[in-house]
């Protein structure tokens, strides 16, 4: 928070205000009805919006101004130039409201910011629309083929079981849309607990081993880390099935996926390794974007949904660390979720003992040795 001017006549900025201003995310400020700067949280300040004790804008100083004269307060959207350079443009809400001591708060939103989420979650929505229609308008295909073949029982099966498989695909579409969004909305760490990363992984293999099984993929597991994690179990789940669904759905039969686990510095790894078609250059910066598929016709038949990777990524940055990616068409990807390893500091004797317990030497990545990214 600047202070600006305390000069004798000036009005006093009550500490209630001043504590208000420092935690607005708006950019904020208390001016005297002369038009000086008493006040600017660093907002302001940043959007250089406030220059040596004055309203750089003339806008705003006029609004400023009226609202002093007759005491009434008052909105107004505005595109000005963001002072001193000039180069880019503001479009700006400002609000004025005089205070009982005669200064005046002004409050000032940038609505290009807002404009710019609003136009992400647009997108968010008109690619959710578009993906739905797929799955409904083969289901209603399907519905008509049955109708047309009553007769043939043969026929009535299959289409009916293809009419089950795109309805599995339209539920797995809802619900990934339905984690994607929390995991933007919520407070990802509402329903943290303390997580043992090796138990994660077996529960992952676990979940995947059928369907690797199914296309004669075999998923090896590298040696316990004995590391803990502070999240939401469900979520840090998720994403690592996510990635081993992946692994198995873009690899041929009769290769292998290898899960590791391993320690560096205050950060827990556990990479997902497998043999599979790999990512091309152009690709790879792309795959973690919502809907993005390299090749959606075999996306579409490994019934993807374009979304796992946009939840993985989610997952792990509202866990405080991240994923990255290493891969050669041809040769296979390593995805790599690193995560803060949970310290238990924070909290009672009894997590303390648990973490000695667990705890070991660090190893490095995969269990055939060699780490890819
Ligand atoms: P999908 O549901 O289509 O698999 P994802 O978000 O999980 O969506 O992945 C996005 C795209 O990244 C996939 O369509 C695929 O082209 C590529 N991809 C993801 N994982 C792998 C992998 N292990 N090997 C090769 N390509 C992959």
């Amino acid at each position: 928070m600047d202070e600006f001017a305390s000069a004798p006549g000036l009005p006093d900025v009550p500490d209630e205000v001043v504590r208000v201003l420092s935690v607005l995310p708006s950019a904020s400020m208390v001016v005297a009805p002369d038009g000086t700067v008493l006040r600017a949280n660093a907002r302001a300040t940043g959007l250089g919006l406030v220059a040596r004790e004055a309203v750089t804008v003339a806008d705003i100083r006029h609004l400023i101004q009226r609202a002093a004269d007759d005491g009434h307060a008052r909105e107004l959207e505005m595109r000005v130039r963001r002072p001193p350079l000039g180069r880019e443009l503001l479009e700006l809400r400002v609000r004025v409201a005089p205070l009982g001591s005669g200064a005046i708060l002004v409050i000032i939103d940038d609505l290009a910011e807002e404009r710019r989420v609003d136009v992400v979650r647009r997108d968010f929505v008109a690619n959710v629309s578009h993906e739905l229609k797929t799955p409904v308008g083969a289901i209603s295909l399907l519905a008509e083929a049955v109708l047309a073949a009553a007769d043939d029982a043969e026929q009535v099966r299959h289409f009916a079981e293809r009419m089950q498989v795109e309805a599995a695909r339209l539920s797995t579409l809802v619900q990934d849309v339905i984690d994607l969004s929390r995991l933007q909305g919520d407070d990802p760490l509402t329903r943290a607990e303390v997580v043992s990363v090796d138990d994660l992984v077996m529960r992952a293999v676990d979940e995947v081993r059928t369907l690797a099984l199914r296309s004669q993929i075999e998923i090896e597991v590298g040696e316990p880390c004995g590391s803990l994690v502070y999240g939401d179990e469900r979520q840090l789940l998720a994403a690592l099935r996510n990635l081993l669904m992946n692994a198995v759905a873009y690899s041929a039969s009769h290769t292998r996926v290898a899960v590791g686990t391993r320690v560096s510095d205050s950060l827990v790894e556990i990479a997902v390794k497998d043999q599979g078609i790999g990512i091309s250059a152009n690709d790879l910066d792309r795959v973690f974007e919502r809907f993005y598929r390299v090749d959606p016709a075999r996306s579409r038949v490994t019934g993807g949904t374009g979304l796992g990777l946009a939840i993985v990524k989610h997952v792990s940055q509202n866990h405080g660390g991240e994923c990255t990616v290493w891969s050669e068409v041809g040769v296979g990807s390593t995805f790599t979720i690193r995560l803060p390893i949970y310290t238990p500091s924070q909290t009672s004797n009894e997590s303390v003992l648990e973490v000695e317990m667990f705890s070991e030497a660090p190893r490095p990545v995969g269990t055939s040795g060699e780490a890819q990214s």
